[in-house]
């Protein structure tokens, strides 16, 4: 056990280099059910602790979390499954694993997609970026897909950030659900916020969400994007050798999608103009496809 660097800290931040070996312990998942999205939880009393230790440090997932703050989940069961994580079980099939392999991934994301290589640890996609913020990314890691999200509501203030597959940060309950390979967020039990198919090894398909950022709303559909603000309607675009897909504003650092918009009229937009837009554009869509 190196403790060089891990005695007597006061900060409850886990040194990424700690977390990413808890999350190789724990086989990426939650270590009583597999869920994929997480907390880093201490074994032992932080209070107490003080110290970020990698043994000392499992995965729970936001349910099992909240039961063994309740106290309804005994500290002596979480230890016993910290042993035996459930992804890493003989015979447990792994639908929740966000496995990766090969040297490239396809990310497709409201009827648009891009590919891109695998340049070892830390390779990053980004499917949505507004003004140097990423509101979604997938980033590669040890052969494990790491999903990065941050939600923003009308007044732009973040209510869910999901970083690294750690559920970092959430102002009310979510509902997340992973069924097969499907992921859903739900605010309560309202609409869906986000859908997200994983295809392992290497595609992951974005079918549904609604983000918010600086006045710009983006609505991701099984078939197209749209920009509310400007009624700009995004489908069939496809980047290949490419680490992003649409990027709104401005980016010190830039990112090439499959589209990149540099001016988008902000908080002015007709909602209701573009989503009619958008209705009148899919149904030309469909009459001039052949049957
Ligand atoms: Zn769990």
């Amino acid at each position: 056990m190196n403790l060089d660097n891990n005695q007597e800290c006061s900060s409850r931040n886990i040194p990424l280099p700690i977390q990413r070996e808890v999350r190789q312990r724990c086989g990426f998942g939650c270590v009583i059910c597999g869920m994929p999205l997480y907390e880093y939880e201490h074994m032992e009393e932080w209070a107490e602790v003080k110290r970020h230790v990698a043994e000392e440090i499992t995965l729970l997932c936001d349910q099992h979390h909240r039961e063994k703050t309740g106290g309804l989940l005994p500290k002596e069961v979480v230890k016993e499954a910290d042993k035996n994580p459930y992804n890493l079980r003989k015979g447990v099939s792994k639908p929740y694993n966000l496995h990766f392999a090969g040297k490239e991934a396809k990310v497709e994301i409201g009827g648009n997609s891009f590919t891109c290589q695998d340049r070892g640890y830390g390779t990053a996609m980004v499917p949505i970026s507004v003004d140097g913020t990423p509101l979604i990314g997938l980033v590669l890691a040890d052969g494990h897909l790491l999903l990065n999200v941050v939600i923003f509501d009308e007044f732009n203030a973040p209510v869910l950030h999901i970083k690294n597959n750690q559920l970092y940060y959430s102002t009310s309950p979510w509902d997340i659900q992973l069924v097969g390979t499907k992921l859903t967020l739900r605010e309560a039990h309202r609409k869906i916020l986000l859908e997200i198919d994983f295809y392992p090894p290497n595609r992951v398909v974005i079918e549904r969400g609604r983000f918010l950022r600086n006045g710009v709303e983006i609505l991701v559909r099984p078939s197209n994007l749209l920009v509310t603000n400007n009624s700009t309607l995004l489908s069939g675009n496809h980047a290949h050798n490419c680490y992003g897909g649409l990027i709104i504003g401005y980016h010190e650092k830039p990112i090439g999608g499959f589209m990149a918009i540099a001016g988008v009229p902000r908080y002015l937009g007709d909602r209701k103009e573009a989503l009619k837009f958008e209705r009148e554009s899919l149904s030309r869509i469909e009459q001039a496809s052949p049957k």
